[in-house]
């Protein structure tokens, strides 16, 4: 395996921070007083809320989750084990950190 651009790689989980922060930003931003409020609401206007609010909070869990692999893979690029699978310590694989910059384990044991 070539040695790892560790600048490089800081500065793209330095973007993917970035990135993550403004989504989960947007995602908290409390509802605009009164967007729910309405007369003449039909059956199924809530249904339809009542989902997208189910997308919001799980795609939420997906940046927050993202968003601690990248914290921890600049910890390991610190302490010198990145792009090792932290749970078998096995080479996480060049095309999946190109692909993910903050992979923190192997495709095997990726959740
Ligand atoms: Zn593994």
């Amino acid at each position: 395996m070539e040695a790892i651009d560790e600048t490089a790689v800081s500065a793209q989980l330095d973007t993917k921070e970035a990135e993550l922060r403004v989504g989960l930003g947007e995602l908290n931003r409390p509802v605009e007083p009164g967007a729910t409020i309405g007369f003449g609401k039909r059956i199924g206007d809530g249904t339809s809320e009542a989902i997208q609010r189910m997308a919001d909070a799980s795609s939420s869990q997906a940046l927050s989750q993202t968003l601690e692999q990248v914290r921890r893979a600049r910890v390991k690029l610190a302490e010198g084990s990145y792009g090792l699978c932290d749970v078998c310590r096995a080479p996480i694989g060049e095309a999946r950190l190109e692909f993910r910059p903050w992979s923190v384990t192997c495709v095997e044991h990726a959740s």
